[in-house]
């Protein structure tokens, strides 16, 4: 026997999916990518990888080895990039799994080399200053022997109309210009809506395969893929004047009808949703009363009478609407979607 989950995540497949399609047309000619680090942004690794591949994905990014482990058996005839690098102890798994690493630092593109070489990618960092080769750093030395598949680069502001997209095209161009490689990648989801000099030969969209908009472009186009089911645990009748929750942030100011949910803190359902957030049930909105505590919440069911001690209810989870509500981004929304949910993909 198992035991049954008062929570529940529903992902959809053919979202994700199209979601995919989506932006790989808007990638042009540039194939496109997914970057599925952090079990692919919490939604799960395991069945986010083998639907992109099905749908013609062949460049999977993700961070840590251990992520590539997890999915290398799934997708056998896609590629693998490790984005975070290797070291020492990485060299030997490194070969042996197949995975491609990302290239970082001239001590790692030393270590490859002298460890024998093969297929590897190269991070140029041109101006988000956070991982991979600088400007200053470039010279032919460093490059040479390596079998060089992507050159890649990432965006700091794509989600911005700002003078800082053109510099880092610029600098990536001058900078990839100069080494022998296959393939140049520089756009993730925001990136893709720029102007089509920004998506080379490879796209890495992350955020908008999971429902994410990272572009006000992207809303006609990007499909929600998770929503959150959760149970009612009870319902209670309070009078004016009574307090709900921790330190009685909200006190009732008329009699109100509170349906208390199995979700909290601990599931990634954030404290800034503290009276601000909403549930719903048969379309109606029950606004979220008082603080979010670690594994319930408190709603107001007062315009919901048939909502009854046992019932599924949604948790409104747009997540643009939601980030501006919570004070998170969308993507803490997403890779803070808490464990012990049950996941059921369509
Ligand atoms: C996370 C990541 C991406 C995807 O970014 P999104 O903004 O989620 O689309 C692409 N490239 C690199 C190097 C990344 O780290």
């Amino acid at each position: 026997m198992t035991p049954s989950s008062p929570l529940r995540l529903r992902l959809d497949g053919d979202a994700l999916v199209s979601n995919w399609k989506w932006l790989a047309a808007r990638s042009g000619v540039a194939a496109c990518g997914a970057a599925i680090k952090a079990d692919a942004y919490g939604l799960g690794a395991r069945d986010v990888a083998p639907r992109l591949a099905r749908a013609g994905c062949r460049d999977f990014f993700v961070a840590h080895w251990a992520e590539a482990a997890a999915i290398a058996d799934q997708i056998p005839s896609a590629q693998i990039a490790v984005l975070n690098g290797v070291d020492e102890n990485d060299l030997a798994y490194a070969r042996q799994l197949g995975a491609i690493p990302v290239l970082n630092t001239a001590r790692q593109l030393a270590l490859w080399r002298e460890s024998g070489g093969g297929r590897c990618h190269v991070m140029l960092d041109s101006g988000i200053n956070r991982m991979g080769i600088g400007p200053e750093q470039m010279n032919a030395e460093l490059f040479e022997g390596l079998e060089i598949d992507i050159a890649l680069s990432h965006l700091a502001s794509a989600d911005e109309d700002v003078a800082q997209n053109e510099e880092q095209l610029e600098a990536f161009e001058r900078m990839a210009g100069t080494i022998v490689c296959n393939r140049k990648s520089l756009a993730n989801s925001a990136g893709i809506m720029l102007d089509r000099k920004f998506h080379f030969d490879l796209t890495r969209p992350g955020l908008a395969l999971y429902g994410g908009i990272a572009r006000p472009e992207q809303r006609s186009g990007i499909a929600q893929v998770v929503r959150i089911e959760v149970r009612v645990l009870q319902i209670r009748n309070l009078t004016a004047g009574q307090p709900v929750g921790y330190n009685a942030s909200f006190r009732c100011s008329t009699d109100t009808r509170v349906a208390t949910l199995s979700i909290g803190y601990a599931d990634g359902y954030w404290r800034g949703f503290s009276g601000k957030g909403r549930a719903c049930f048969k379309g109606h909105d029950m606004p979220v009363l008082g603080r979010v505590s670690m594994d319930l919440l408190t709603v107001d069911a007062s315009l919901v009478p048939d909502l009854s001690e046992g019932d599924w209810v949604e948790i409104a989870f747009d997540l643009q609407t939601a980030a501006a509500l919570s004070g998170m981004s969308q993507y803490e929304l997403l890779t803070g979607l808490g464990k012990r949910a049950e996941r059921i993909w369509s």
